[in-house]
């Protein structure tokens, strides 16, 4: 059996605040890349860095092994790999045998009449949605959770690691794994984002010494990552986290508890929770940090969650 040459040209469509940083670290890892966005200025970036800029989806993958995707939400990723807004199609401009990698968070939903497109077409399409912020993404040590098969995982897997920690590549099963995973991860987060809002806030409030409250309740077993890491640069400089603006955060949030009554599964904590973050994104607007259902804590209580406090 000849097995193929290893891939060496890839598109990359989506340049934003997670997609510029991957694009870079697919390029310095010596990948030929050519790059779409429809912000122009985006493009203008990635061409800096060294991808060919291309002026439409078509130009970008015509020549492409691999494309990678890394866009908002379900609608831009139909509308970009299925074209169903009439702005042409990356599928259809694919070449047979070619792989498309979709790292947007986005629903199993699109996914699946996604790959109908890509499986007429002779392309195969992966899921492999990101963790670890756009730190993560500038370092290239996102975890990367993928589904689909197992062949083109393997023929993907040298891109993937040109953006994330080999260690956390996980193959999690067929088609849709990988969203339905991510959609889970980013669940639990904003969950225990509100839980420790909750927490402290009644603590400081009840006139514990939030530095005192934070290392008891870090040495205890109500412990997390949430607690113990992510939330240090808000308690410290007070970091809302932009790079991951709101208007995502409660798109996962309703992927999540739309994937629950999908399959029929009863979630009052998760609908509520939900709730709360969409709240704070009205109440902070569409591009605040993802941090923001915490100082919607704060401003009820009237308690600013810093060491100085
Ligand atoms: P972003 O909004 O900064 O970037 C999205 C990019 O897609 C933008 O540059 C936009 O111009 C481009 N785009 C939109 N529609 C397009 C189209 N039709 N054709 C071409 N380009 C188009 O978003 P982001 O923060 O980079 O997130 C990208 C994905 O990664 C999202 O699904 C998000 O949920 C997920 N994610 C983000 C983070 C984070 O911390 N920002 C972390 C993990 C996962």
């Amino acid at each position: 059996m000849t097995l193929p040459d290893p891939v060496t040209r890839v598109a990359f469509i989506g340049l934003g605040h997670m997609g510029g940083h991957m694009c870079r670290n697919v390029i310095t890892a010596g990948f030929d890349v050519s790059a779409y966005d429809l912000d122009a200025e985006a493009v203008a970036r990635a061409a800096a860095d060294g991808a060919r800029p291309a002026d439409s989806i078509d130009e970008c993958v015509r020549d492409a092994e691999i494309v990678i995707t890394s866009l908002p939400g379900p609608p831009q990723v139909e509308a970009v790999l299925c074209g169903s807004n009439g702005s042409g199609s990356a599928i259809a401009a694919m070449a047979p045998g070619s792989i498309v990698v979709d790292m947007s968070t986005s629903s199993l939903e699109v996914g699946r009449r996604a790959r109908a497109v890509a499986d007429a077409a002779g392309v195969a399409l992966l899921d492999a949605p990101v963790a670890g912020q756009t730190i993560g993404a500038e370092a290239g040590t996102l975890a990367i959770y993928a589904g689909g098969e197992s062949e083109a995982f393997a023929r993907a897997l040298p891109v993937l690691e040109a953006m994330g920690d080999p260690q956390r590549i996980f193959l999690l099963g067929p088609g849709g794994c990988g969203y339905a995973v991510k959609l889970l991860i980013n669940l639990m987060w904003f969950i225990q984002a509100v839980a420790t809002a909750e927490a402290l806030t009644i603590g400081v409030r009840a006139g514990v010494d939030l530095s005192n409250l934070h290392t008891a309740l870090v040495a205890s077993p109500a412990n997390s990552v949430f607690l113990d890491r992510d939330i240090l640069p808000l308690l410290e400089r007070g970091d809302y986290d932009e790079g991951f603006a709101m208007k995502l955060v409660t798109k996962d949030l309703a992927l999540a508890v739309d994937l629950a009554r999908d399959v029929g599964v009863p979630v009052e904590l998760s609908s509520l929770v939900e709730q709360i973050h969409r709240r704070a994104r009205a109440a902070y607007g569409d591009d605040a940090g993802e941090m923001s259902a915490v100082r919607l804590y704060e401003d009820l209580a009237g308690v600013e969650l810093r060491w100085h406090t």
